[in-house]
């Protein structure tokens, strides 16, 4: 296993200091490893998750390389070669467990921004007193962006949220959390083979979730309440402003029909299942106030704005694959990560054979079923070895 970094890299690297996951201990587990601390319904910190990766590969004994970085892969005759920063590897099959995430995604027309205003990525962003005084814009109404909303208006700085495609959730569903419900219902364990439209659930957002100690609900009225003036879709910058779409309402109502169709599953599941005391009545959440005005454009030369924070997602990195398994948005193509490459394998990305793949606990199920492709695969040569590229947590 060939880690450029240190074991759980990612989380040591890439998050901002404030960031706890937004899954709950006891669902944020790894096979055989689970949280086993005071707070099984509270949410790690990036130390703790760091801490729990690391213990998870001392306690397999996973066979991990770290400071071994993989510049090249390319197909040969009986296999691939792989170049790293430490030589050359041959090996009969790679499994990619490289991420989902490894760079912020953010649009073109950043380069029109005015030099004035500083831009940064949640990789680049770690807490508010790196940013300018002043008004920031933050793109992108997901986890990322309404978490770094949140804590950038509680600094005192006036936030303008920009909104586009988002899920709403509640932290809570009859007083349990929102992922419990997911995960028992089976919502999450949808197969990729099931789901209607799969490449448009691979590119699905984050929820609208935060980790914290009060189990606090973080959607667009939370934040509105605090002062977050909200704003529809980024669109374009034409003469240094910026131009939003105006289909914020639209938007805001689509996310809250969304929302109350999957708790409506829930209920569904609830009452079929035994537990209809607990939802009966159903349990609803307010609409999402649409803003009285919400301006369509702002003057990014007027110094309102000083910062712009781009939560506008994150995209694999392949710039190291030379095999001709990339599409024209840059997405590994794969069947539930039987990549189209014999002896090519992924794990780690979202809906990779299931909802749940997006997620640390989602691995397990499909670590087996891939590996078992994979076993089956070199069983046809038994003189062969695999190895299993960059990968934090995955499970040879
Ligand atoms: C902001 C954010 C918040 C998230 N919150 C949650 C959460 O609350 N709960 C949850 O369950 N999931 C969460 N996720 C999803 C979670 O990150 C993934 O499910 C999980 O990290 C996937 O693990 P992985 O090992 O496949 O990928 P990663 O954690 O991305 O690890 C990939 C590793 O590969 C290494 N690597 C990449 N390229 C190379 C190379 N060329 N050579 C060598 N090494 C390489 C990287 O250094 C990295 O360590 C979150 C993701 C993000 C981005």
């Amino acid at each position: 296993m060939l880690e450029r970094g240190e074991v759980a890299n990612s989380w040591r690297r890439e998050r901002w200091d404030s960031l706890r996951l937004l899954t709950p201990n006891w669902l944020s587990r790894l096979p055989g490893h689970h949280y086993e601390g005071p707070d099984p319904d509270g949410y790690m910190t990036m130390g703790e998750v760091t801490e729990f990766i690391e213990h998870f590969a001392r306690d397999s004994r996973a066979p991990v390389r770290t400071g071994v970085n993989v510049t090249s892969v390319r197909r040969i005759d009986d296999g691939y070669q792989m170049m790293t920063s430490h030589g050359e590897i041959r090996c009969r099959a790679v499994v990619i467990a490289s991420g989902a995430c490894n760079l912020p995604s953010v649009p073109q027309f950043k380069a029109a921004v005015p030099a004035s205003i500083e831009q940064l990525t949640p990789f680049d962003y770690r807490d508010p007193t790196k940013l300018p005084d002043g008004g920031v814009l933050v793109v992108g109404a997901s986890a990322t962006g309404v978490q770094l909303a949140a804590e950038l208006q509680r600094s005192g700085r006036p936030v303008t949220l920009s909104v586009g495609e988002h899920l709403r959730l509640p932290r809570t569903y009859h007083g349990r959390d929102v992922l419990w419900w997911m995960d028992a219902s089976g919502v999450w364990d949808q197969r990729y083979d099931e789901v209607d439209d799969l490449t448009r659930a691979r590119r699905l957002p984050s929820p609208q979730l935060v980790g914290t100690p009060e189990r606090a609900t973080l959607d667009l009225n939370a934040l509105a309440l605090t002062g977050v003036e909200l704003v529809g879709r980024w669109a374009a910058v034409r003469d240094g402003r910026a131009l939003f779409s105006g289909g914020l309402r639209n938007k805001l109502s689509l996310a809250d029909l969304k929302m109350r169709r999957l708790l409506d599953t829930f209920d569904e599941w609830a009452r079929t299942h035994g537990l209809g005391a607990e939802v009966d009545p159903g349990e609803r959440f307010a609409p999402t106030r649409v803003p009285d005005s919400n301006r369509l454009q702002l003057d990014l030369r007027s110094g309102e704005i000083r910062a712009i924070v781009w939560a506008t997602g994150f995209r694999p990195d392949y710039g190291w694959l030379d095999v001709p398994v990339i599409d024209e948005k840059g997405q590994l193509r794969h069947e539930g990560g039987v990549v189209d490459s014999p002896g090519l394998y992924a794990l780690g990305l979202p809906v990779l054979r299931r909802r749940k793949s997006t997620f640390i606990y989602g691995i397990e199920d499909d670590a087996r079923e891939v590996i078992d492709h994979l076993t089956r695969y070199l069983a046809a040569d038994p003189q062969s070895a695999a190895l299993c590229s960059s990968t934090t947590r995955t499970l040879l």
